[in-house]
Parts: structure tokens; C-alpha cells; sequence
């Protein structure tokens, strides 16, 4: 079988050193939408293995943001701590294949260097190597990187990168304290793992030649690589924390739908092919091939993820609504959970403005808060207006849009004035707030008694 027709094993293999940044989301969301779309296998590895960086709130987080948005995994997780002796038994193999050797360089020797490491103790002979170990000597291990010729592999999204040997470093695979590094425990598990297709940020693109030396050193097929597009911050340079919101714990406090947010970072490097972008998860999975990824750096821009999020609000099931309003008014009828629920859904930027929004349909504002509406269109006369308007609503019988907005237009006709100036200072008195779904819609809502209480309060 070859590495094409292999099914299809891939992996999201975090450092648990730091939060999880948009990034590395996107790249887990790759490698699900690539498994789920070919009937594949999504795994998820912690790479553990930096004992000085680990951070075991780093990894609770991790995994509290990978579940948040729904990024199932089949396998998994799998601690690369959990797994030394492997590793330690390739780097020995390599040793003895005379495709490593053991370095016993200090770091105070190392930190004269220069320009990367100058392979002191690649020439030492095995056998001195070997004594020098057995008499408790510190070493790592480092791989014997070939001097001259060139190293290829086929991206997939970029064609085929060839690196000069004498470009790449004899990297350390195995650390003194027995880890291994990053390099040989990603190949090491990417084999026994089985992975088909390591789709990564391109900031590991420097590496691949590394690996694809190991893969061939321990006698290993590499599996097919593809280096996803850097993210960019909206103003150009890397997305970070101090540009703002960069991490998916950011995202969720500010209010974010996780199916909102992995609709967006799916198309930061993807597109369905047509002009489709608020999608469902089934139809992102449906559209997603390795194809449909561009190169090219993408700009990460949070107004669109805003408009995104407003769009995913719509989506949602009025039942998602009327549930949260049940939690916030646990004493009101549900009947008009529902109503509030049509009102607001399309309104809403954010899910976590449903208690500001809906507050005044339950709790009957204290005052005016909205302090520019009132400066704009309340009037001397605007007490007088309303007062005729509670009088004219009075007379309806049936509450309904069509009977307030023609009591609107009454008052508006007898007094002389035009609709907005009614019309606004009404939802001032009835709201405290000068914006809102339709104000006819509203009234219908609160129902007739309490509407010509509030507008009564007014004076
Ligand atoms: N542990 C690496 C990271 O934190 C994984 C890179 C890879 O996918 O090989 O991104």
C-alpha cells in the first residue's frame, strides 16, 4: 500500500505548554474535517515531552477548548511522556545503525558556539562513546545528519521542498533527562501510530527535511505532509495576545458560538468552492478536501467572525433560547419565552447579551438609561404624548400589532406630530432603551395592562 492509498490517520498533536491559540485550533479542525470528510481516523497526541515548558493547566485547558468545539477524536489522547522507552529504544537502534552518536558536550561548551552545533563528538569512536556512558558520563543523543547531498519531500499544498544537507543541524533526539525531543518522538509516533498525512502550521515546515532523514535512517515510509497557511493579525504580523483576542478561551469569553468560530477558522485556508460560508459542521465535512486549502498567509478578521457568529445565532433552535430565558426569569410563564426568544434571535451579536436584551420584557426598567436617546427625543410634551397614547391602547381589545400601531397613529394625527416623536419616547418609557426589536412587536408582547402601566409611571 502507499502512503496514498493508506487510509486516511491523522493526528493533532499539541504542546501542552500554553493556551490554545486560533492556530493550533485551526489545525485541529483541519485534521477532523480531513478524517471526517475521507471515513478516516482523528487522533489526539499531547506532546509532552518539554518537561521544562509542560503545564498542567495548559493541558486541562487544551482539552476543555478541544471539546468546546466539538472536536470529537476517535483515539486518544495519547501522552508522548507515557511512551520513553519507545523512543529510547529508535534512538538506540540509530545508534547502533551508526546513524547517531552520543554527544558529551556541555552546556557551557555549547553556549561558545556559534553557528549551530559543530559535531565535536560525532567522530568519537563507538567504543570510547560507549565507555564514557558506562561510567555515568552525561550525554544526549544526537542524530548524525549527512554532510553533503539534499533532502526532498512533496508538500502537498506547496510541491517539492529541497533542503541542502549542510544546511541541517546533527539535531539532539534524545535529551539528557531521557526525553525525547520534539523531532524524534513526532516520528516515532507518527510511525507506530500509523499516520497518513501530518497537516501542520507551516512554522514546522523547517523541520520536515529533519524528520524525513529519520524516517529513511530508521528505515521508515514518511508519511505525506501538508503545511497549512500562517494566520495572520488583521493589521499584518503574527496574530497575538497583545493584538487582542488570540486564543480559544478568549473566543468562548467573549461570547463566541464554538460552531461560529469553527466555521470561521475553516475558511481561514479553505473554501467549500463556491460562495457558500455560514456552514454546518455536516456541510463543512461534506465540502472539505486538501485540495481546497490555498498557501498563501490568510488575515484573521474578527469583524467577520463577529458577523459569523450573528449568523450562527440565527441558526440555533428557538428552544436554545427559551432554555437560557428559562435560567435567567425562572418565574415567568414560558408562553412568552417563546415570543422574546423570535424577538431577539435576530438581533443578537453574541449569546451573552440575551440578559441585557431581554431584561425589560421581564423587570420593568427603573428609568430612562439610555441617556443619548432621551437627549434626542424626549420633549417637554413627551409626557403629554404618552399620556394620550396609555389612554388610546386602553381602548383596544384585541392586543394585537395591527390595533397599537393604529393608537400610535391616533395620538400622532390629533396631537400633530410626527410618529418618531411618539414613537420613541414610548420605548424609552416602556424599554429604558432607545433600540430594540419592533416596538409594535414589543407592546404585543409585554401585553396591554402592563403597557399602560409603564407608560403611566411616566410623568
Ligand atoms: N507539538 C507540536 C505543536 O505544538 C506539533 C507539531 C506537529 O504537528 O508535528 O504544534
Amino acid at each position: 500500500m502507499t502512503q496514498e492509498t493508506k487510509p486516511v490517520r491523522v493526528r493533532f498533536a499539541p504542546s501542552p505548554t500554553g493556551y490554545l491559540h486560533v492556530g493550533g485550533a485551526r489545525t485541529a479542525i483541519y485534521n477532523y474535517l480531513f478524517a471526517k470528510a475521507t471515513g478516516g481516523t482523528f487522533y489526539l497526541r499531547i506532546e509532552d515531552t518539554d518537561r521544562k515548558r509542560y503545564n498542567e493547566d495548559a493541558l486541562k485547558d487544551l482539552l476543555r477548548d478541544l471539546e468546546w468545539l466539538a472536536l470529537n477524536w476517535d483515539e486518544g489522547p495519547y501522552f508522548q511522556s507515557e511512551r520513553l522507552e519507545i523512543y529510547g529504544k529508535e534512538a538506540q537502534k540509530l545508534i547502533d545503525s551508526g546513524n547517531a552518536y552520543y554527544c558529551f558536550c556541555t552546556e557551557e561548551r555549547l553556549q561558545t558556539l556559534e553557528h549551530g552545533y559543530d559535531r565535536h563528538c560525532r567522530e568519537l569512536p563507538p567504543e570510547a562513546a560507549k565507555q564514557k556512558v558506562e561510567t555515568g558520563e552525561k550525554f544526549v543523543i544526537r542524530f548524525k545528519s549527512p554532510l553533503d547531498g539534499s533532502t526532498k519531500f512533496n508538500d502537498l499544498l506547496r510541491g517539492n521542498i529541497e533542503t541542502p544537507n549542510k544546511d541541517l543541524d546533527d539535531l539532539v533526539i534524545l535529551k539528557r533527562d531521557k526525553f525525547p525531543t520534539y523531532h524524534l518522538a513526532s516520528v516515532v509516533d507518527d510511525h507506530y501510530m500509523q499516520t497518513s498525512h501530518v497537516l501542520r502550521g507551516d512554522e514546522w515546515i523547517s523541520s520536515t527535511p529533519k524528520h524525513v532523514l529519520l524516517y529513511k535512517a530508521l528505515g521508515w515510509e514518511a508519511p505525506l505532509f501538508c503545511h497549512l497557511p500562517v494566520i495572520l493579525a488583521p493589521g499584518g504580523g503574527k496574530l497575538s495576545k497583545r493584538k487582542g483576542a488570540a486564543s480559544v478561551g478568549d473566543f468562548r469569553d467573549l461570547g463566541y458560538l464554538p460552531h461560529a468560530l469553527v466555521n470561521f477558522l475553516s475558511l481561514l485556508g479553505w473554501s467549500p468552492g463556491d460562495d457558500r460560508e455560514v456552514m454546518e459542521l455536516k456541510e463543512m465535512i461534506e465540502a472539505f478536501s486538501l485540495e481546497r486549502i490555498q498557501p498563501k498567509a490568510v488575515a484573521f478578521d474578527e469583524k467577520k467572525l463577529e458577523w459569523m457568529n450573528g449568523m450562527h445565532i440565527r441558526l440555533l433552535p428557538n428552544s436554545y433560547f427559551t432554555e437560557e430565558l428559562k435560567k435567567l426569569y425562572p418565574n415567568e410563564q414560558s408562553e412568552k419565552f417563546l415570543k422574546v426568544a423570535e424577538l431577539l434571535k435576530p438581533r443578537l451579536k453574541f449569546t451573552n447579551e440575551l440578559p441585557a436584551l431581554s431584561n425589560y420584557f421581564f423587570e420593568r426598567p427603573q428609568k430612562i438609561v439610555d441617556e443619548k436617546a432621551k437627549a434626542k427625543y424626549w420633549t417637554e410634551q413627551s409626557p403629554e404624548h404618552i399620556a394620550l397614547l396609555a389612554n388610546e391602547l386602553e381602548k383596544i381589545e384585541i392586543f394585537n400589532i395591527q390595533n397599537i400601531e393604529a393608537a400610535f397613529m391616533k395620538v400622532c394625527e390629533s396631537s400633530g406630530i410626527k410618529l418618531g416623536m411618539l414613537a420613541q419616547p414610548a420605548r424609552l418609557a416602556v424599554s429604558g432603551v432607545g433600540a430594540g426589536p419592533g416596538l409594535w412587536e414589543i407592546l404585543e408582547c409585554l401585553g396591554k395592562e402592563e403597557c399602560i402601566f409603564r407608560l403611566r409611571c411616566v410623568n
